[in-house]
């Protein structure tokens, strides 16, 4: 499960952002303004992102 939060804010523009909360690989709780490539860059390689087809069931539906 992924978790993000909205921010809407007004300053010199008005912005709306979403970012994650937690690491949807290993659950880690991001701090409000820490960088969240550099987790993915220093805590996670590419073999830790599940392959789409890994949740696809090999069985198919024949059509009738
Ligand atoms: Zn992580």
């Amino acid at each position: 499960m992924v978790t993000l939060q909205y921010y809407y804010y007004e300053y010199q523009v008005t912005a709306v952002a979403v970012t994650l909360v937690k690491c949807p690989l290993c659950g880690y709780e991001f701090d409000e303004g820490e960088h969240r490539w550099k987790h993915f860059l220093n805590d996670h390689t590419a073999d830790d992102v599940p392959s789409p087809r890994s949740t696809v069931s090999d069985e198919r539906e024949e059509p009738a």
